[in-house]
C-alpha cells in the first residue's frame, strides 16, 4: 500500500489517492468529504475521529446534520431583542444569544445560536489576565460590571496599567463543539483615558449586566424546569402507551416526542 495506492472510503465506499484521505487509527480510511461532514470541533477533533468506529462516525455525520438543520433554523427565526454593537445578539423571545460576523455589517448568517442555557461562565479578560468573572451559580467576581479595573487573578501587580492591548470576553458554554468562545472587544494597544477604550469597555458592562441577568434567571427558572422535565417524561410515556396499544403510529409518536423534548 504505498503512497500513491488508491483506497477505499470506509464511509462513502469511494476510492481516494493519499492526497484526500486520512488513516484512522483502525487502520482503514476515510475521504476529505466524509471527514469534513463529520465537522471537527473541540469536542470531535482529528484524535477522536481516528479512534472512533465506523457507527461512531456514521452517527457523528447525522448529529452534525441534525445541528447544522437546528442552527440554520434559529438563524432564520433569530430576532434581536438587543444588540450590543457588532459583538453580541441577544434574543430574549427565544432565550438565544449569537456572536455576529463581517467587518461592516453584522450579519448572524454564519454564526452558531446558543442557548442561554448553555452559558456555564464568563469572564472578562485585559491583556489576557481576568479582571471579573460570574456565571451560573456563581456571584460575579471583580469590578468591571462596576467599572472598576485591576486584574482579580493571573495579574502580577495590582496596580492597573495605563494602556491596554487586548480587551476580550471569554464564554465558557455547555456546548461541546463550541465550548469556548470569545468576543473581541479590543485588539491594538489604547490609552484608557481613550474614548475607544472607555467605548468598549462600556460595552463589556452592558455584556456582562444582560449575562448576569440570564444565569439569575436560569438560577430562578432551574427548579421550575426540573418539574417541567417530569411533565414532559409523563407525556411522553402516555405516547408511548397509545402507540403500544397501536393507537398511534411509530411515525406519530416520534413526532410527538420530538415536539415534547423540543427538538
Ligand atoms: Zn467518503
Amino acid at each position: 500500500m504505498g503512497l500513491f495506492s488508491k483506497e477505499n472510503c470506509i464511509v462513502c465506499g469511494i476510492e481516494v489517492g493519499a492526497m484526500s484521505r486520512t488513516k484512522l487509527n483502525d487502520g482503514n480510511f476515510i475521504c476529505t468529504s466524509c471527514m469534513s461532514k463529520t465537522k471537527l470541533s473541540d469536542g470531535w477533533n482529528i484524535n477522536t475521529l481516528k479512534s472512533a468506529t465506523l457507527t461512531q462516525i456514521n452517527d457523528r455525520i447525522k448529529l452534525a446534520e441534525q445541528n447544522e438543520k437546528e442552527n440554520n433554523d434559529r438563524i432564520s427565526r433569530f430576532t434581536p431583542t438587543l444588540k450590543e454593537d457588532g459583538y453580541i445578539w441577544f434574543d430574549d423571545n427565544n432565550n438565544w444569544f449569537a456572536i455576529p460576523k463581517g467587518t461592516f455589517s453584522a450579519k448572524i448568517d454564519n454564526s452558531f445560536v446558543f442557548k442561554y442555557s448553555e452559558i456555564l461562565d464568563f469572564e472578562v479578560l485585559e491583556d489576557g489576565a481576568t479582571i471579573t468573572k460570574g456565571g451560573f451559580g456563581k456571584a460575579i467576581v471583580g469590578g468591571a460590571i462596576f467599572g472598576l479595573a485591576g486584574a482579580i487573578a493571573g495579574g502580577t501587580s495590582k496596580k492597573s496599567k495605563q494602556v491596554c492591548t487586548k480587551l476580550e470576553i471569554k464564554i465558557t458554554t455547555k456546548n461541546i463543539d463550541n465550548p469556548v468562545i470569545y468576543i473581541t472587544l479590543l485588539n491594538t494597544e489604547f490609552k484608557k483615558d481613550s474614548f475607544v477604550y472607555k467605548t468598549a469597555y462600556k460595552s463589556v458592562q452592558n455584556i456582562l449586566s444582560k449575562f448576569q441577568i440570564i444565569v439569575n434567571q436560569l438560577e430562578n427558572n432551574s427548579d421550575i424546569e426540573k418539574n417541567e422535565n417530569i411533565s414532559v417524561t409523563d407525556e411522553i410515556k402516555k405516547y408511548k402507551e397509545l402507540l403500544d396499544m397501536g393507537a398511534i403510529s411509530q411515525e406519530e409518536f416520534d413526532e410527538k416526542k420530538k415536539q415534547l423534548l423540543n427538538l
